[in-house]
């Protein structure tokens, strides 16, 4: 069981982040912000996959106004994120966003801080502040010694300087992201900040990479961060499809059991005893039952598949499945609850499988001709 390190609740939209919130799963999207269409379509796909809010990029005005037409058009948290232009900013939150991503110290106009804060006051929009291993300054690496806790300690003071500028214009509603592609030095970073204040934490690795490096990257990373009790919302980072970001940040939630409701497919790897096409099977299992998930997730209720490539490991997993498959040769047996409830051949397994699905959400004793 782990147990988080309290932080304080902070409101993006309807979601809360902190406190005692579930951890949500966030991802940005990798269109050009400008083109409306095309960015709604990708927060669509990213709120099918179970995302629960999203950044866009802000890099100009014509970018900032068009966040009122994205935000009615999408159904999570739309969070604006904006480098240097406070006038941005200050569009952006005029346009109705849930949160601001921005750095105050780095404003070409410092003066914009204050404006920037009282309208997010106004608004109760919280702002998310934070220092990236890549661009923290010279300065302040100066303070300390060379290595990951050095850079994490001057991580941390490049993201105290950030929150004290809000602090001082009376702005309290922070979300602090740390950030690091070197996981010692992020981890090393979010427990020294968690001593020194109780802003709500943002955690991820940076820039990951390429799947399957960066997935692994990712998930060793945010698997000792959300163990160590550090982590309000994550995001995964790839050089990916964004919707991989939020598959990957979900099943690490489940995985560490910090996620709770869904579906899980349990498939087995193969071997020389299979006579099925195992990898395929397992596949379109995965991609006929993807829609699901959001659905049983809301529902809060947790179903547990396995595909498995012969009969012999198949009876022991269907004893922990709530449906599941064996393979076997041109054919394969179809489980429920630990009970073989029908024989198929090959080509009709994953739609008996379905069924079984089907009927168990439905709560429904399926009509079984077991052979
Ligand atoms: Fe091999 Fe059967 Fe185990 Fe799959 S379940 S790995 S096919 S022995």
């Amino acid at each position: 069981m782990i147990e988080r390190s309290w932080r304080k609740p902070v409101r993006v939209g309807p979601l809360t982040v902190g406190g005692d919130a579930p951890i949500s799963v966030q991802s940005m999207t990798k269109t050009d912000t400008r083109d409306i269409d095309a960015t709604v379509a990708q927060i669509h796909r990213l709120e099918d996959a179970g995302c629960d809010l999203v950044r866009v990029a802000v890099p100009d005005e014509k970018a900032a106004r068009a966040l009122g037409e994205i935000k009615r058009q999408i159904n999570i948290p739309l969070i604006a994120d904006i480098h240097y232009h406070g006038e941005f900013a200050l569009i952006a939150i005029e346009q109705g966003v849930d949160k601001i991503r921005l750095n105050p110290g780095n404003l070409r106009k410092p003066e914009m801080v204050s404006r920037i804060a009282a309208l997010c006051r106004e608004r109760d929009i919280p702002i998310r502040v934070g220092a990236n291993a890549g661009s923290v300054a010279e300065d302040v690496l100066a303070r300390y010694p060379q290595g990951h806790e050095g850079l994490a300690l001057a991580l941390v003071d490049n993201a105290l300087e950030q929150i004290a500028l809000l602090e001082r214009e009376g702005m309290d509603n922070i979300i602090i992201a740390l950030k690091a592609f070197d996981i010692d030095t992020a981890l090393y970073a979010y427990r020294a900040m968690a001593d020194r204040v109780a802003y709500p934490f943002h955690v991820g690795i940076t820039e990951a990479g390429l799947p399957p490096a960066g997935i692994v990257r990712s998930v060793a990373g945010l698997t000792m961060i959300l163990s160590a009790g550090l982590g309000d919302t994550l995001r995964v980072s790839l050089t990916a499809e964004p919707e991989e970001e939020v598959r990957v940040g979900i099943e690490t939630l489940r995985s560490l059991r910090l996620r709770t409701g869904g579906l899980t497919i349990v498939a087995c790897p193969s071997c020389g005893r299979v006579e099925v096409d195992l990898h395929a099977l397992a596949k379109e299992v995965e991609e006929k039952l993807r829609p699901l998930d959001k659905e049983l997730a809301a529902a809060g209720k947790e179903l547990r598949v396995s595909v498995m490539g012969c009969v012999v490991n198949a009876l022991g997993e269907a004893r922990d499945a709530d449906v599941g498959l064996g393979g076997g040769k041109n054919k394969g047996i179809i489980f429920r609850h630990g009970e073989r409830v029908n024989t198929v051949p090959e080509g009709e397994l994953v739609d008996g499988l379905i069924a079984q699905v089907r009927a168990e959400l439905d709560g429904a004793v399926a009509g079984d001709a077991s052979k």
